[in-house]
């Protein structure tokens, strides 16, 4: 088998990747840019995968990477994906995140040609697309109100992918993914500025942390666990939308008690500076997921719990921090 992954050098990238080569697959992932620093980080963490360059922008670069890779399996997980950037730049994430989509459905309709049923198509959609939520736990069926411009982009490209598998019979599958973390996630998501922060306040290295509304929720899980539900969707005989969650929801409080007990800091709320400046123009409601679907269809579970989660990239920092100031 062979696949094609756009976002490889992502979070999700770098999981998918190591999940298809282990079960054999021949893995190409597109990325994007000259002298992109992260080709060293993809070659080093998943050596393997075979790099193409492209943009999801340029129509013409993925069509040379789809008849390189000649792919039966293609995730589309390239984005700008950091919600907070997409207001100061919403028509480059609309570019991307929702007219990369088109483009890369169009492209793999006229690549495939008369033979589209060789190729299985995944798109990463977001629970960003319920922002101003009509019904806790949100499902499949939930009316989307986004309430960012990224989840603006994502609904127009969860809504291309539904057109293509209804209009064209293609089987492409839209997996609507809940807040999903590890030790690679970007510093710019709040997991991982927390995680990143208290490993740094335990060594000494920094002295506090900054951040917006400690009372927001998400539903945090595994990204381990998430990528192996996508693949889930592609081997299923028909194509649909999941919603992947872990039907759990945590505070930021929560997240930042955690991690400070993982780094061995008892009183830790001194530590915690709040601003306003770190909270939304438009804060999104309560993001809980209802994964019933992808349990019953796919058989997928989540493995790895919120406080596991939160420990072990506590944990990953420490080190990594510990090696970076040679201490
Ligand atoms: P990341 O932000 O870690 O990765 C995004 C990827 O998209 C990077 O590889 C980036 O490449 C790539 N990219 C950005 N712009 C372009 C472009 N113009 N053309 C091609 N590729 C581009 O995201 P995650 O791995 O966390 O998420 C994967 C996908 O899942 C994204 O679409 C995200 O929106 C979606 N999602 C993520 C959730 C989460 O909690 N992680 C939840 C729901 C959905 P580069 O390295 O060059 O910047």
């Amino acid at each position: 088998m062979r696949a094609l992954i756009t976002g490889v050098t992502g979070q999700d990238g770098l999981y998918l990747s190591e999940l298809l080569l282990s079960k054999g697959y021949e893995v190409y992932g597109l990325i994007r840019g000259q002298n992109n620093p992260k080709y060293e980080l993809v070659e080093k963490t998943v050596p393997g995968v075979k790099l193409l360059t492209g943009d999801l922008t340029d129509f013409s670069s993925i069509l040379r990477a789809l008849s390189v890779a000649q792919p039966d399996e293609i995730y589309n997980l390239g984005a700008i994906s950091f919600v907070a950037y997409s207001w100061e730049n919403a028509q480059l994430t609309s570019d991307v995140t929702g007219k990369g989509v088109l483009n890369i459905l169009e492209a793999t309709r006229l690549w495939a040609g008369d033979d589209l049923d060789k190729v299985r198509f995944y798109q990463a959609s977001s629970s960003e697309m319920f922002g101003k939520v009509q019904e806790v736990p949100q499902r499949e069926s939930t009316l989307l109100w986004p309430r960012s411009p990224y989840g603006v982009a994502k609904v127009f490209g969860h809504y291309m992918t539904i057109n293509y598998r209804e209009s064209y019979g293609m089987h492409a599958s839209s997996g609507i993914l809940f807040n999903h973390e590890s030790p690679r996630r970007g510093p710019e998501f709040v997991t991982r500025k927390v995680s990143l922060a208290v490993a740094r306040i335990a060594l000494g290295l920094q002295s506090e942390i900054v951040m917006g509304n400690l009372d927001s929720k998400r539903d945090w899980g595994f990204a381990g666990d998430y990528v192996e539900a996508m693949w889930r969707m592609l081997q299923q005989e028909h194509a649909d939308d999941y919603v992947v969650a872990t039907g759990e929801t945590h505070s930021i409080r929560e997240l930042l008690e955690v991690a400070f007990s993982e780094a061995g800091i008892a009183e830790w709320e001194h530590l915690v500076k709040q601003d306003p400046r770190f909270i939304r123009p438009a804060e999104v409601d309560l993001l809980i997921g209802d994964p019933a679907k992808a349990r019953s269809v796919l058989g997928w579970e989540p493995k790895v719990g919120f406080e596991e989660l939160v420990r072990m990239m506590v944990r990953s920092d420490l080190a990594e921090q510990k090696q970076l100031a040679r201490l």
